[in-house]
Formats: C-alpha cells, sequence, structure tokens
C-alpha cells in the first residue's frame, strides 16, 4: 500500500487533523493524483459539522488540482503526466450523462456524497481501517489521491494549479449559472440581479461581465447584493453596475426602481438564505428566471405565488454546478483566466496545507472568500 498524507476529520465537529493514510490499489477507472493544490469550499465544513449527515473518520476534499501519476487499465482521456482540475464525479453511463449532462446524472448522490467505491470499498486506510472517501469522486484532502477518471479535468500545462483547483466546484457552479442556465443572449436578458457575494456569486458575476462585454446590450444592468461592503466593493470590480445591501436599502424595492417597476429579466441566489431566496422569486418580472444555486438547510421549501408566476410566464429553477459539462466547461473558464477576463484569484488566499483549520476558520469569519491549501 502507498501512503499519503491526509487532513481527516475523525468524527463529528472535530478539527481536521493532518495524518498518514494508507491508499488502496488503483481501479481501472481511477486515476492516482499528485496534487498541487486543494481549495475548500462550504461543503467540506457542512460535512465537518454532520449538517450533511456522513460517516465518520471521513477525508473531504473536492477542488483538487494536481499532476496525474499513474492512471487505471480503463482510462482512455487522461493520460500520466496530465495537469487535471478535479470536479464532481459522474457514471457516466444514464442517460443525462450520455448527452453530457452529466451535472444531473442519475447517481449523482451516490457518486459524490456516497462517501464509497460502488462496490463498498474505500480508497484510503487509516489505522488499518477503512475511512469515509470517494467523495466527490476525489477526497482531494488527501494526498496523492486516488481519483474516479470522471471527475478528472485534463487542463492546459501552462495553467497555475494552485489557481486551477477551484475551478471545480463553485466558481463553475457561479459562472454556469449564468451561461448555461439563465442563457442571456437566448433569452435576452438585460438585467440580472445576484444575490450573496461569496465565491459562487463572485464567479457568476465574472461571467455575467464577459457575457455583456462579448454581447453590446445584454446584460446591461447587473445587481450585487450582500450585507458585506467590501464585497460589494469587489463586486463592482468584477462587474457590478448596481450594488445593493440589505441592510440599508429595501432590496425588492430597489430593484423594481432600477428596473422602471418590471423586476429583473433573471436572478441568480448564490447565499443560500431562505429568506434571501424567496425575496429572489419576487423580484422577477415577467418572462423572467429566478436560479436557486446556494443551499439552504435540507428540508427547506422556496415560496412561489402562483399566479403571479402563470400571468409572467416565469420560472423557478435550480441548478447543480451551474448545469457545466466540467470536461469542457472547465478549460474555458481557464482560457478567460488567461485572457484576464476571470480573475478568480482575487478571491484566494494560499495556506500551506497542514493549516486547514486556520484556512477554515478565515472563511468561516468572511475575512477569506476561497481558501486555497497548498501541498508540500
Ligand atoms: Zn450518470
Ligand atoms: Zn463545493
Amino acid at each position: 500500500m502507498v501512503s499519503a498524507t491526509a487532513l481527516i476529520v475523525p468524527e463529528k465537529d472535530a478539527p481536521f487533523q493532518v495524518t498518514e493514510v494508507q491508499l488502496d490499489s488503483l481501479r481501472p477507472d481511477e486515476v492516482s493524483v499528485q496534487l498541487k493544490a486543494t481549495s475548500i469550499c462550504a461543503t467540506d465544513v457542512a460535512v465537518q459539522h454532520g449538517k450533511i449527515p456522513l460517516p465518520f473518520p471521513i477525508v473531504v476534499g473536492h477542488e483538487g488540482a494536481g499532476v496525474v501519476l499513474e492512471i487505471g487499465s480503463a482510462v482512455s482521456d487522461i493520460a500520466v503526466g496530465d495537469h487535471v482540475v478535479l470536479s464532481y464525479n459522474s457514471c457516466g453511463e444514464c442517460k443525462p450523462c450520455r448527452q453530457q449532462k452529466n451535472f444531473r446524472c442519475i447517481e449523482t448522490m451516490g457518486k459524490n456524497f456516497g462517501v464509497q467505491r460502488k462496490d463498498g470499498s474505500q480508497t484510503i486506510q487509516w489505522n488499518g481501517k477503512p475511512v469515509s472517501s470517494c467523495f466527490f469522486g476525489q477526497s482531494s484532502f488527501c494526498n496523492p489521491s486516488i481519483v474516479q477518471a470522471a471527475s478528472c479535468v485534463k487542463i492546459d500545462k501552462s495553467l497555475d494549479l494552485s489557481v486551477m483547483c477551484s475551478m471545480g466546484c463553485g466558481i463553475q457552479t457561479g459562472a454556469g449559472a449564468v451561461l448555461n442556465v439563465v442563457k442571456p443572449t437566448e433569452r435576452d436578458v438585460n438585467s440580472l440581479a445576484i444575490f450573496g457575494i461569496g465565491a459562487v456569486g463572485s464567479a457568476a458575476l465574472m461571467m455575467a461581465k464577459v457575457v455583456a462585454q462579448d454581447n453590446p446590450g445584454t446584460l446591461s444592468k447587473i445587481i450585487a447584493v450582500d450585507m458585506d461592503k467590501e464585497r460589494l466593493g469587489l463586486a463592482r470590480e468584477f462587474g457590478a453596475t448596481h450594488c445593493l445591501n440589505p441592510q440599508t436599502d429595501d432590496i425588492q424595492a430597489k430593484i423594481m426602481e432600477l428596473t422602471g417597476g418590471e423586476g429583473v429579466d433573471a436572478a441568480v441566489d448564490c447565499s443560500g438564505v431562505l429568506s434571501v431566496i424567496n425575496t429572489m422569486i419576487e423580484v422577477i418580472g415577467t418572462g423572467g428566471m429566478a436560479v436557486t444555486v446556494g443551499n439552504p438547510p435540507n428540508g427547506s421549501k422556496a415560496t412561489v405565488e402562483i399566479f403571479p408566476f402563470i400571468l409572467g410566464c416565469k420560472t423557478y429553477c435550480a441548478s447543480h454546478q451551474g448545469n457545466s459539462y466540467s470536461k469542457s466547461f472547465i478549460p474555458y473558464l481557464a482560457s478567460l483566466f488567461k485572457e484576464n477576463r476571470f480573475p478568480i484569484d482575487r478571491l484566494q488566499k494560499k495556506y500551506d496545507a497542514e493549516k486547514v483549520n486556520e484556512a477554515i476558520s478565515d472563511m468561516t469569519s468572511g475575512a477569506v472568500i476561497k481558501p486555497v491549501l497548498i501541498w508540500a
């Protein structure tokens, strides 16, 4: 067995522990990856605290990037030495997967939150016992890591892996919600409101700006909503034309005012706060679309008043991973980064991997938007 360094959560609410673990042998559909960096997403922390209940001990991490060390016998689209960003996992066989709509794979839950291989085995052992692994097909809080080939996205070797790692989940979710779900050009979207300016909301803004620049007349009003003044300052730099703060603004009244009483053509909620989601649903105009990306506590129900939705032919929908087919969408986002049009590095702060607990506390306090762990 190969040994590896893992950041493990031994039990619910325990801090991450840096420890040595053993890796199982590689299966035909798996890839071994020497990680360079793994960024932290709110979902990792939700698992640590049992908000997404999974068995402990567990190795999470689902925004990794690194270099391929070894490939399984059935892997054909990845080679040893390739640089890869690790994204969500999917079965590759169901109807959505066959149509490159892996983001709504019928096995999404099991493939990403099942925390074991399909046969029930684990990729990681700790103190001689298997631990919950295969998180998002990667458990990239372990280096090297055994990764499902479906989670691997090959990228250009000139790109900085410590920046690219964040593309795997939150960033593609925000950017995809705008480009792949709202579809601003196809649906003639002039005004867009984005609620919650963390990593996901910032990526949504950056993508909105790209679309607006490439298609004059589209997305001329991009409204950012957040309670934090500093984040609203950043939002303006990333592309927001208007910034609203619920602490000082009546959001619904302001959005109506900004849109001549018509409401926005589209809105995306990245906050995951139920009251904010309900406000988003209220502020879309006729023909409008409200998209939920942020996840409120399990069991939450949004409120849609049906009659105005009928009369206005409005849509309320949700999106997983911004409806992104990672294997082509992440290289596209990377090309935008290279052109200085998608500055996600401005959201990131780098930490040595063993400083994971410090990085998480900086993210939780709001001091840092996207902490990145760098592997030695
Ligand atoms: Zn599938
Ligand atoms: Zn995530």
